[in-house]
């Protein structure tokens, strides 16, 4: 089992469900158990300001999935909660999930790249973050609480759930 942690967000719909829909989504991949979700956040969005707040979240969980397989089942979950591929790189979306950490592994292939490779300077990643796994450590990065300090401040507010 390999600890791993999911970024999840929705500018678009009602984000709120979706979040928890893709968590209960999560939960129930074969090969996916223990996932905790962090609070939620509401976030100015990145990229183009005409377009919604976001709503983020991180997603824990343990999984016997190679990353591979794993990153298969978040594009299968964004794409049953209506999530469409236009191109528009920070377009608003319905539903986007990032794989951030696969343990302490280090990938980089061309369409995997673990950690993710924005997550160290944004805090609406950060901050869930640092809920969930208050000692977690970015390969090659450093610790989450100390790249909090130095992140782009997108969060507006926390959300209870
Ligand atoms: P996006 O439009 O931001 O959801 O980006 C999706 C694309 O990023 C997909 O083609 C993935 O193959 C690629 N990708 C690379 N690394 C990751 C990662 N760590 N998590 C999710 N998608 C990734």
């Amino acid at each position: 089992m390999v600890p791993c942690y999911i970024g999840l967000g929705s500018n678009l719909g009602r984000s709120q469900e979706l979040l928890e829909s893709a968590m209960a989504a999560l939960a129930a991949v074969d090969g996916i158990e223990s996932v905790r979700c962090s609070p939620l956040y509401r976030s100015r969005p990145q990229g183009p300001s005409d377009q919604p707040d976001y709503l983020n979240a991180v997603a824990e969980l343990v999984t016997t999935l190679k990353p591979h397989g794993l990153l298969k089942e978040l594009q299968a979950i964004e794409s049953a909660h209506g999530r469409v591929r236009d191109g528009q790189i920070w377009g608003p979306r319905t539903l986007d999930l990032d794989l951030l950490l696969y343990g302490d592994h280090v990938i980089d292939t061309p369409d995997l790249v673990v950690p993710h490779p924005r997550m160290a300077d944004r805090d609406f990643v950060l901050r869930p973050l640092l809920d969930l796994a208050p000692g977690v450590v970015i390969p090659g990065r450093g610790s989450v609480g100390a790249l909090l300090a130095g992140a782009s401040s997108h969060i507006r507010t926390g959300i209870e759930h």
